[in-house]
Parts: structure tokens; C-alpha cells; sequence
């Protein structure tokens, strides 16, 4: 259970339907899900027409809870691998499908259960902090699992003297210390996606939207630096956060720094708002891979189940259920 081997995929998503296929493809989706007992549930980075089909949309935190408490007799999750792992571990009895099993992470691959073993017995006594971003057997050597809507909560909760090892995003990492005040042993590790939003992205759009509110999810390249303008119109949130915080803003103008699936739900929650993404290029090629067309194959042919050894499952679900509980 080595971190997937991610393909090498055109930059471009995927082809896109017309309002015909994806109306047909939709209402089979539908039907199909019925029929099975099946609950479809959607991560914000997905492509519209596949968040526009899903029972429910959201970030990872709020789709573990919906994995854990759904009384249908199928999941499919529509989101990267780590995420249907996640929803299989909490929900063990349940089958779980992936429309495309090749989904992956570059942030989950930047660190394998050899490598944070090898990392732990270097500091003997640290307690280990992983985000979400994990494989099942990284979460089976950890003792709190986190998200960014509830990393500070975690942390906060674990005794300040106690020595902490944070994996694996060093920008997240380095954002808690700043909020928590507090030294963490931090993980290198990075989402290409999010890493490559730069300072200069928000620099420049400080300066051509000076109106704008800006919102800055905390992997980021550029969450230090915003922290760092110090303003009140900017405003370090997870996904679901930027959702909660743009539906209760007075204010009409949004430039947002994450990856861009986001920006469809945002318009959806919020509308008649102005959301703009601070780089046009935060495109996430591996959540991209989900298409209306493979959900559709996967529901109608029962395929790609994801399976968690057992093992590996009961020790990493004491830590994704702390993380489900808390925040
Ligand atoms: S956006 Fe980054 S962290 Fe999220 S799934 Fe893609 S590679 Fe992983």
C-alpha cells in the first residue's frame, strides 16, 4: 500500500460534454445510484457537471462525515484515492467505489509509511499530526489525522510541551506555527497544485482588485506571505471556510487562492458574488481524471472498489476518527 504511482497526464482536464451528453449522462448517473443504494459524494475540486450530480459536495472533513454517518449500502467518491481510502476506513461494512482508481495525490505521494516509521523512531515520544493527504498506511502510524478546517483545533488540543511530528505539508505546517504559536517538527512536503500559487499571484491581484476580499487556503505557497499583509480583507480558510465566509460576507468581490473546481461551488452557494481565482493554473490534473462518463462506467459496472487491509484500517481509523470528531 505504497503511495500510487501518479500518471503523467495532459495539463488540459477533461474533453468537455455538451449540455446534451451531459444532461443524458446526468439523469443516468442518477438512476443508476437509486438502483444501488448508492451515495455519490463530491469533493469542491471537482469538475461542475460532476459536483452538480452528487448527493453531496464538500471538503474532506465534511465528506468523512457524510462516509461515516450515510445509511446507503454504496459509496462513490468522487475525489482523489486517499479520500475513497478514508471514507472505506470509516465505513468498513460499505462498499466503496473510485470512478477512476488512477486518481491520486502528489501530496499524499511525498511521504510513504517507510519513510515516517524511519521519521519516528528518530524522535522517540513526538506525537505525529498527519493531514489528510495521507495514505491508509501513513494514517495506521499516526496519532491525530487533521484537515485544514480543523488543523488548528487539533493541534490545540495536544499539551504544549508535547513534542509534535506535522506531515506532510511543510505550507500548512508552517501556517500552524504561526496561528498556534507553537514549534512543530515539520514534514517537506508540498501539493504541486497549491505550491504553485505564489506570493507574486497575490501581490499582483492586490493591486488590480484592491477591493476584492482575498481568500487563502492554507497549502498554499503564498499562505505565509498573506499572513503576513497582516489586512483584514485577507482571510486563511479551508475550502469549506472560503464556502461559509463568502455566503455570510456583505462583500460583493472575491479573489480566491486554491484550486479553481472551487470557484463553481462558490458561485453556487454565493450567487450574484464575483469569485475570481488569484492563478488561473491551480488546476488539479488528478481530481480532473473524474469524469460524468466514469462515474456513470463505475455505478453501472460496479467497478473500481477500493479496499483497506484490515489491519491497516483498524489502526488508522482511531486517528481519522479523532479527526472527524474534532474542529
Ligand atoms: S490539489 Fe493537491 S492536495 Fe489536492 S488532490 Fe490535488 S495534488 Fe492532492
Amino acid at each position: 500500500m505504497n503511495p500510487i504511482e501518479l500518471p503523467t497526464l495532459a495539463p488540459a482536464g477533461p474533453a468537455a460534454l455538451s449540455p446534451e451528453d451531459t444532461t443524458r449522462l446526468a439523469a443516468e448517473v442518477r438512476a443508476l445510484a437509486e438502483e444501488r443504494n448508492a451515495v455519490i459524494l463530491a469533493h469542491n475540486y471537482q469538475v461542475p457537471e460532476v459536483q452538480d450530480v452528487a448527493d453531496y459536495v464538500g471538503d474532506s472533513l465534511g465528506l468523512s462525515r457524510q462516509a461515516a454517518a450515510t445509511d446507503a449500502d454504496a459509496i462513490v467518491f468522487c475525489g482523489v484515492h486517499f479520500m475513497a481510502e478514508t471514507a472505506k476506513i470509516l465505513s468498513p461494512e460499505k462498499t466503496v467505489l473510485i470512478p477512476d482508481p488512477d486518481a491520486g495525490c502528489s501530496l499524499a505521494s511525498s511521504i510513504t509509511a517507510d519513510e515516517l516509521r524511519r521519521w519516528k523512531a528518530e524522535n522517540p515520544g513526538a506525537v505525529v499530526v498527519s493531514y489528510v493527504n495521507t495514505t491508509a498506511e501513513v494514517k495506521a502510524e499516526t496519532d491525530y489525522c487533521c484537515t485544514s478546517g480543523n488543523a488548528q483545533a487539533v493541534i490545540d488540543a495536544i499539551p504544549r510541551d508535547q513534542e509534535i511530528l506535522f506531515l506532510p505539508d511543510m505550507y500548512l505546517g508552517l501556517w500552524l506555527e504561526k496561528v498556534t504559536g507553537r514549534k512543530l517538527n515539520i514534514w517537506l512536503g508540498e501539493c504541486h497544485v497549491h505550491a504553485g500559487i505564489r506570493p507574486q499571484d497575490i501581490e499582483r491581484w492586490q493591486a488590480e482588485a484592491p477591493d476584492a476580499e482575498l481568500l487563502v487556503h492554507p497549502e498554499c505557497g503564498c499562505a505565509s506571505q498573506a499572513m503576513a499583509f497582516g489586512n483584514e480583507q485577507t482571510h486563511i480558510l479551508s475550502t469549506e471556510g472560503m464556502i461559509d465566509f463568502s455566503k455570510r460576507s456583505e462583500k460583493q468581490r472575491f479573489m480566491v487562492a486554491t484550486e479553481i473546481g472551487i470557484i463553481h461551488r462558490l458561485e453556487k452557494e454565493a450567487p450574484g458574488k464575483r469569485f475570481e481565482p488569484v492563478n488561473k493554473n491551480a488546476f488539479c490534473k488528478y481530481m480532473k481524471m473524474i469524469t460524468l462518463e466514469k462515474l456513470r462506467d463505475s455505478l453501472r459496472d460496479w467497478k473500481h472498489e477500493v479496499t483497506v487491509e484490515p489491519q491497516i484500517a483498524a489502526r488508522a481509523r482511531g486517528a481519522i476518527e479523532r479527526m472527524v470528531q474534532l474542529g
